[in-house]
Formats: C-alpha cells, structure tokens, sequence
C-alpha cells in the first residue's frame, strides 16, 4: 500500500469496553468525551459549585473534583445536590489519593453522589498495605455500582514495581535503557491494577485506564502499548503540560497523534492557568481539537485567514473577531432552538485571493475588499454569490445574513 493508496482519515477507533459513567458513555465507540477537573478547594461547596457549573456549561462532559481530606469528602454530597438544583448533571469524579480507601469508607454519601472514582495505583499503599487500601477502594466502587478510572502518573510512579523492573532489566542479557524501563512501569502499573481489579470483581465495563507522563513522544509510546495490549477504556491527556501556547501545542501534538492512530475514549487538556485564569479554556481547547480533527462537532466553524499585507485596514480582523465572539455567546442558545446548528460553516476571509473560492466552500462566506480592491464585500451563500455588502453596517449586516440563515 503506498501513501496514495492509503484511505485519508483516521485509524479505525482501538475497540474498547464502554463504560458507563453517570449518564455518559466512555468506550465502547461512544463519541470521544471532553473531560476536565476544578482547581478549588472541593470543601468550599460555593466555589466548586460554581466552577463546575461553568466547566459543564462550556462543554465538559465529566469533570473531576479532588478530594483529600474529610471535609472535601463531606461537601461532594452537598455539591451533587446543588448541581441537581441548578440543572447541571455533568457527573463528578472523585480525584483520590494515598487515603481513598477511608474517605469513601468514612463518607457513603460522597461514595454514592460521584459516578466514578479516580485510583493512582502509585500512591494507594506500600506492599501488603496496597493490596488491602486498593482492594477497599475497588470493594466501594462494586458496592455502590460505580466506575474507577486507575490512573498512573510518571510524577507518582509505582515505586515497588519500578524497583523491580530495573533489577530484572538488569539481569537481563540485553538490558533496556531506563527510559524504556520507566514506560513499561507506567503501563504495567496501570494493567496489573486492572487485573486486580477484575480479580476482585469489578467489571471490565467499569474500568478505565490512564498512562500520563509528561513528554510528549513517552505518552505516545506509553499509550500505544497500553492499547495494543488491552481493550480497556482509555482517558488520555498529557499530565503537566504546562502553561499558555506550550501546554496547548504539547497537549494536542499528543493527544491528535494517538486520536488518529484511533486510541482514547475520553481526553483531558491539563493546561496551567495564570492566575485567577478562566478554567474552561481546557474544555473549549479539547473541543476544538476534536471538531477540527472532525471527530465531533460543538460549534459553528469560522474559517479565517490569517491576513496580510493586503488587509492593512482593521475592518476584516474585527470582523472575524465579531462574528467568533457573537457565535460562541449565542450558542447556549442556539443549541436549544436550532438543533444542528453547530454544523455550520462560516468565512470571514481577507481579500479576493483566497476569499470567494475559501467562502464558496463554506455555508455562508464573505471575503472582504482588500487594499486597492473596491470597497464592496461579495457574500456566498451555499457556494453561490448571493449579495454585495458595503458600508459602516457591514459587520451587523453580515450578522443578520448568518442568523436568518440559521433560521431557515
Ligand atoms: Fe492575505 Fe487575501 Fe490570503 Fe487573506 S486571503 S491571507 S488577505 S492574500
């Protein structure tokens, strides 16, 4: 087969068991989730609530809330129950670590108002102790009909398991270097507490795995094992990708890569926010990376050029500005009364080079005069010309065009 031969698109997806978590589907071939996790403090019922409520709004399909202490446990109830009254039903994941085992001992409630839990085979016990703590964590998620993603992180690696991969490598008559070593602990961490899991009677249909690490190309060799030696359901997200355009560029070069080799059910951006950030940046930032790689579709796409030296007034920058700004703020809305509108495709294009041959390959497309072109903006329709649009108005005109569109 060479290149030319070669179907474009995607890997068929890796076939995996669905899980079911709360009322979203994981696996199985479900559509692949959008996932994100709070950074308040889980006991301040208020701020989690709140941040929760805008994660879900702006399109988590889960998200995940950590809880460390007695009083974050005691306030999940009290959080599940506020979202209920709000409307949000996005359900929650309890992020554990080294005390799980108590916590959902201690509080049936949190127990029961999270739809899966989140174990870090790393970090839940040293030897005979592991076993017990996450044989416990394991016996609640069966007692309460509950999901367990088992999530190893390169930062909080096994390090029992470690130990004894290296002195078996080293044994070996033709030992590995250590990163190799390091990636096959991460991934045996993450199967053999699958294993054990099972062993202890949780389904294979509640079980979900994670390998995170944090440079890119070990993720990628990472995840690739994991599937092509299980069909678990796969959480993928680069851990500790780091703040701006770094933690975005690193996360979707990851994450795009192993979606198109067909791995991952459910993905999480983990981008750092500057201080007092906006959150939902990691969802709205998953999303597009779904909807450009045609995955799934949330929004309207708005193609745009990145203009030129044949843009120099500022009217076709405001107007791609305006009109991605308007469409993101109205689509709440829109969703709920014109079904399918996300479907859509908009140009807002710079001058008559690209501009009615990008616009008439889109639903609704203007290409706006450039320097030295005739002050008149050509508008298509469904790939044909249908108006001129000239003057000050020229953005809230274009606007109307789109929404009586929509509306038809
Ligand atoms: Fe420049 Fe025109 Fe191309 Fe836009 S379409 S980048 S304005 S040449």
């Amino acid at each position: 087969e060479t290149p030319s031969e070669r179907p474009a698109g995607p890997a068929p997806r890796h076939r995996t068991v669905g899980v079911r978590v709360g009322s979203v589907t994981v696996g199985g071939g479900a559509p692949i989730v959008v996932q994100s996790m709070t950074n308040t403090d889980t006991a301040d019922v208020d701020a989690t609530v709140a941040q929760v409520a805008a994660l879900a709004r702006a399109g988590s399909e889960i998200v995940r809330i950590t809880v460390d202490r007695d009083e974050a446990a005691a306030a999940v109830p009290k959080i599940r129950e506020r979202l209920d009254r709000l409307g949000v039903d996005v359900p929650l994941v309890g992020d554990f670590h080294y005390i799980g085992h108590q916590l959902l001992a201690d509080h049936p409630a949190c127990a029961e108002a999270l739809a899966k839990y989140r174990i870090n085979p790393g970090n839940v016990g040293f030897k005979e102790k592991k076993d017990r703590q996450f044989g416990a964590i394991v016996e609640q998620a069966i007692k309460h009909g509950k999901a367990v993603r088992i999530g190893a992180n390169w930062g909080s690696l096994d390090q029992e398991l470690l130990t004894h991969l290296m002195n078996e490598n080293a044994a070996s008559a033709q030992p590995r270097d250590m990163r190799w070593v390091t990636r096959e602990a991460m991934i045996q961490s993450a199967l053999l507490s699958a294993a054990r899991a099972e062993e202890i009677g949780l389904g294979r249909d509640r079980i979900i795995l994670s390998a995170k690490v944090s440079a890119v190309q070990d993720l990628i060799a990472v995840y690739q094992e994991l599937a092509r030696r299980s069909d678990y359901a796969i959480h993928l997200g680069l851990t500790e990708a780091g703040m701006g355009t770094k933690g975005i560029v690193a996360s979707s070069a990851a994450i795009g890569i192993l979606l198109q080799q067909g791995i991952g059910d459910t993905i999480r951006y983990s981008l750092t926010p500057e201080p007092g950030g906006d959150r939902t940046v990691e969802v709205k930032t998953a999303q597009e990376l779904l909807q450009t790689m045609g995955f799934r579709t949330f929004v309207p796409l708005v193609a745009a050029c990145p203009g030129c030296g044949r843009t120099t007034s500022s009217v076709f920058q405001e107007l791609a500005r305006d009109i991605q700004n308007w469409i993101s703020h109205s689509m709440p809305e829109w969703r709920r009364t014109y079904p399918g509108v996300e479907n859509l495709n908009v140009a807002v294009m710079g001058c008559i080079v690209n501009g009615p041959g990008e616009s008439k390959h889109a639903n609704i497309g203007i290409s706006l005069p450039g320097t030295g072109e005739q002050p008149a903006a050509p508008v298509f329709i469904d790939g044909r010309k249908a108006l001129t649009l000239r003057g000050p108005t020229l953005a809230q005109d274009f606007q109307k065009i789109v929404l009586d569109y929509i509306e038809k």
